[in-house]
């Protein structure tokens, strides 16, 4: 009898591990921020967003075809492409995740650090380890995981991430972004990050209470964090303006960097 549990035991741990193999992707989606006209950042920022993103981009798909992954850019070259254009090409695919590539700014030149955003919760995994990747190599500022309603992740299916590679605005990690071996290091570390298969869950895995997302993640979450207006990109929540405009005033300075 408690042979015959053991066995019913086993079975389901399997059938389980099967169910989780088959939801993980074989795609990965590039979405290099801005291009074209579009050159990201704030006014009269010398280093243009839109060319680093594309490069480090280009760099990441490289690294993650060599792994055996399929990728898909959302562009490869110097144009614009609208945010609707970006997210359909993401929801055109199964079997993949998503991810954003930008650069930071801010009008204040010491704001620095990296920072990975998600909006669904099955995105939150990946995001942590694309994060703690990426600071790891960065070796500077952890400004942590949020969770934002940006177009291009609340309107994407499949699990989807925006990394905030440093501030262009700040000298020291303008400097580094222009050299194209640190720009190796950040797709490497991206790279690694989205290898390192964290839970990316299906919706039914989340509700199994062993699940560590909800708990391990709740550190790093800030879902107070809202930019204000005057925000230097185009895929943020309108609607999540309002409701937070109250606790906004009671945050420290740093948080209207990225403005
Ligand atoms: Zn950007």
């Amino acid at each position: 009898m408690r042979r015959a549990v053991v066995l019913t035991a086993i079975l389901f741990f399997c059938a389980g591990t099967m169910v989780r193999g088959d939801t993980q992707f074989t795609t990965v989606v590039i979405d290099p921020g801005h291009g074209g006209f579009d050159r990201g950042g704030i006014p009269g920022q010398r280093v243009a967003e839109s060319k680093m993103t594309l490069d480090v981009s280009l760099r990441l798909r490289q690294v993650l075809e060599r792994a055996g992954y399929r990728v898909i850019m959302t562009r490869d070259r110097d144009v614009f492409v609208p945010l609707g254009t970006r997210v359909a090409t993401a929801n055109a695919q199964h079997d993949a995740v998503f991810i954003c590539v930008h650069f930071n700014s801010a009008t204040r030149a010491g704001a620095s650090g990296i920072e990975t955003y998600f909006y669904s919760t099955e995105s939150a995994p990946l995001a942590a380890s694309i994060q703690s990747a990426v600071v790891r190599t960065a070796g500077t500022e952890n400004r942590g995981v949020r969770r934002r309603g940006y177009f291009v992740l609340r309107r994407t299916t499949i699990p989807a991430v925006l990394v905030e590679c440093g501030f262009l605005t700040n000298p020291y990690e303008a400097t580094e972004a222009q050299n194209a071996a640190y720009r190796q290091q950040l797709a490497q570390s991206i790279a690694h990050g989205i290898l390192a298969r964290p839970a990316i869950a299906t919706r039914t895995r989340y509700t199994d209470s062993s699940s560590r997302v909800d708990v391990g993640l709740q550190p790093f979450l800030d879902q107070r964090h809202v930019r204000g207006s005057g925000t230097t990109h185009h895929h943020k929540a309108k609607s999540k303006k309002k409701k937070t405009s109250k606790k906004k005033k009671k945050r420290t300075s740093t948080d209207d960097d990225n403005q």
